[in-house]
């Protein structure tokens, strides 16, 4: 029967590969948003309930700006993967992040919390 830190060798090593087999991960979030667009006649300027949309838009910060990119039907197919990694990637890092302050209370002997 393998040993606690081998057993957590083990995690962390499948950790680390499913990281590396990710691909691209798009920070920020995919949410649905309504819109006003540019021309000031539209009616979507004189009548809240007529915004155009919802379309999918991708948001993120970028410093203390926040950046919005309105997606198409086949770019959101195209990207939707990749925000799905970055769930993952949260995941996985979280699981690590445990994993190696198990390992290290164990190692020095400290109680868990
Ligand atoms: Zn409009």
């Amino acid at each position: 029967m393998p040993s606690a830190g081998q057993q957590a060798k083990r995690r962390q090593r499948q950790i680390v590969t499913e990281i590396a087999k990710l691909g691209l991960c798009l920070p920020g979030s995919l949410v649905t948003r309504t819109t006003r667009c540019g021309t000031p006649t539209c009616r979507c300027h004189s009548d809240p309930g007529q915004l155009h949309g919802p379309y999918p838009t991708w948001i993120r910060k970028v410093g203390a700006k926040s950046v919005t990119r309105t997606l198409n039907p086949a770019q959101l197919e195209r990207y939707r993967p990749l925000f799905d990694n970055t769930k993952r990637l949260r995941q996985l890092v979280t699981e690590l992040e445990e994993l190696s302050a198990q390992v290290v209370d164990e190692a020095e002997g400290w109680e868990r919390g």
